[in-house]
């Protein structure tokens, strides 16, 4: 990936540095349980705070650090102004609207301190607080998605993971978000997958346009293939398989299997369409969340 093209930068805040506060660790079991139960990348975040209540107890938290001189603000912050710029011209165009643009909180304590969505721990992975319209990401999450997911922690699959959360704004800018309430008596934890297909498809939207504005994509063909493995990586079966449980048991997904946010990313970068008309298909209560797919989307 290539960002040399990219003079705007997103509203990054560097938190990490920062000391240890004191109390119990969260670890062990307990962990394990909150990253299966949680998932990854959008989960939510008053789900993981109740399950991290439950099993970590007293947390362990870190004071505000100075942040670390490791060039990752710098490369966060790029790729957040890519989002920056293609949402803000997008929001205008078809929604008449001045975007709003994410804060970007990076951390490395155990547990991180939101405002509106409680203490998060940092097994529940990268996520989106809606409340605050502040994305929250531990760098060091990408040497376990790599290692133990299966993933990838190349810079294009880091630019997709920071890209499918700032959909997740995108959503709650658009009212998506409380769109999905009306599925879940329904769809219980199913309904989860509409949003989470469709922040894959927004990361897809933001590739294809941000490609063409900066062209950066170093190397095309390898890169996509980077984030490509880590849509996969990250997929309810994927993951429960990872975790030795049965991935047969799709009523408990949430996030869509690893075909589904395969398919989802690679639509979004062919063919670049947010209209409403596409993103409305991903709520159409006549298409199952685990059936959206290439046979619904008429493929
Ligand atoms: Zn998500």
């Amino acid at each position: 990936m290539d960002l040399s093209n990219v003079s705007e930068r997103g509203n990054v805040e560097d938190r990490r540095g920062g000391l240890p506060g004191g109390g119990a660790a969260i670890g062990g079991i307990g962990a394990l349980v909150v990253t299966l139960v949680a998932g990854y990348l959008g989960i939510n975040p008053q789900v993981a705070n109740q399950l991290f209540q439950a099993f970590g107890g007293a947390a362990q938290k870190q004071k505000a650090g100075p942040g670390k001189a490791d060039g990752y603000p710098e490369f966060a912050g790029k790729v957040l102004g890519t989002t920056n710029i293609v949402w803000r011209e997008w929001i205008a165009r078809n929604h008449n609207r001045r975007y709003e643009e994410p804060t970007l909180v990076l951390f490395d304590s155990a547990v991180v301190q939101t405002g509106g969505c409680g203490n998060v721990p940092n097994e529940a992975g990268p996520f989106y607080c809606p409340a605050d319209k502040i994305l929250y990401l531990n760098p060091a999450f990408f040497e376990t998605l790599e290692k133990e997911l299966g993933g990838s922690k190349a810079q294009f699959s880091q630019a997709f993971v920071i890209a499918h959360e700032v959909g997740h704004h995108i959503q709650n800018l658009l009212g998506y978000n409380a769109k999905v309430k009306a599925f879940q008596d329904r769809e219980g934890e199913n309904a989860g997958i509409r949003l989470e297909l469709q922040a894959d498809y927004l990361a897809g939207c933001w590739a294809y346009h941000g490609q063409r504005t900066f062209k950066f994509l170093s190397n095309p063909e390898k890169d996509l293939q980077e984030a490509l493995k880590t849509a996969k990586s990250i997929g309810d079966d994927a993951i429960m398989k990872k975790m030795g449980r049965d991935a047969t048991n799709s009523s408990k997904f949430n996030h869509g299997t690893a075909a589904q946010r395969y398919f989802f990313f690679k639509q979004g970068f062919d063919t670049g369409d947010s209209t409403k008309r596409t993103l409305d298909k991903f709520f159409d209560p006549n298409i199952r969340p685990l059936d959206l797919g290439p046979k619904t989307w008429g493929q």
